[in-house]
């Protein structure tokens, strides 16, 4: 299978003022900075996770060597977040939210690993993609099968630019770009936007607003091969933060597949306590 080798122009070297938030691996080539120990995957009482909402299939979780994450609660009726059709665009990096959930988001698409499907078809576990059409213009059908999980496909550019470096013209191609495609592939218009690198500016606000999606949303935490890292000082997840993932292979992970990685991810969110819920179910559109 042809692999991206991590050298296209969505890796290209970034400075200056993007610099800090590289540093916590917004789309950057992997740091291999997770060297810590990978959790022993003891299993837990048969029925420990279950809930009033359901249970999880113990034997699925065995398959890839993972303890069933809690099931999530219920979301909340009232939405934490309620976002308008109008005005400027709010950036989020997490959700305000006492429930012991956060998000997980996949970002741009270069990785297109079958297992990957049956993974997130066996564990249910929602994830939000973030999608660049550079890297998945080679097999959009790829995500429709994530999406056919209930798992929502959002606005990441076309090309993946720096775009606090490029004018407003240009970011404008860039969101609408995208925002087109996506809808036309994925059948509905992509709420909610990440910049690539985590490097936004006045005009981005300005260009996503006008293109349709209506946060854009950051990030607190961000994978890497074993561990995370964290932008809080207690290296601890919270309550409603948001993590970033990459759609990647062995090639950007050194030797480690995609699921593997998501498995680890798993892992250090399960050790935590944390329950993992749809981002969406958080999120009021304008639309209701
Ligand atoms: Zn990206």
């Amino acid at each position: 299978m042809k692999r991206n080798t991590g050298r296209g122009r969505w890796y290209r070297p970034v400075m200056g003022t993007v610099a800090a938030v590289l540093a916590v691996g917004g789309c950057s080539s992997s740091s291999g900075s997770g060297t810590g120990h990978t959790a022993a995957t003891s299993a837990s009482p048969s029925g420990a996770t279950s809930t009033a909402a359901g249970a999880r299939d113990t034997a699925l979780w065995h398959k890839w060597g993972l303890t069933p994450l809690p099931v999530p609660p219920q979301p909340p009726a009232d939405k934490p977040v309620k976002l308008s059709a109008t005005g400027t665009v709010p950036v989020f990096t997490h959700l305000p939210t006492s429930q012991k959930v956060v998000f997980i988001t996949v970002d741009d698409g270069q990785e297109k690993d079958p297992k990957f499907i049956e993974m997130m078809r066996d564990l249910k576990i929602p994830i939000t993609m973030f999608l660049m059409n550079d890297a998945i213009k080679p097999d959009y059908a790829y995500f429709r099968s994530l999406q056919a999980l209930g798992n929502h496909i959002q606005n990441h550019t076309l090309h993946h630019p720096v775009m606090s470096t490029i004018p407003l013209a240009r970011q404008k191609e860039e969101v609408c770009g995208d925002q087109k495609i996506l809808t036309k592939e994925y059948g509905t218009a992509p709420l909610l936007f990440r910049p690539p690198y985590g490097a936004y500016n006045s005009n981005t606000k300005i260009a996503v607003g006008e293109c349709g999606p209506r946060a854009i949303v950051w990030w607190r935490e961000s994978m890497q091969i074993r561990n995370m890292q964290y932008q809080a000082g207690d290296k601890k997840l919270h309550d409603g933060d948001i993590i970033l993932a990459h759609f990647r292979g062995p090639s950007e992970l050194k030797g480690a597949t995609m699921t593997q990685m998501f498995a680890n991810l798993l892992r250090r969110i399960q050790e935590q306590g944390f329950a993992v819920a749809r981002l969406e179910d958080y999120i009021q559109s304008p639309a209701g």
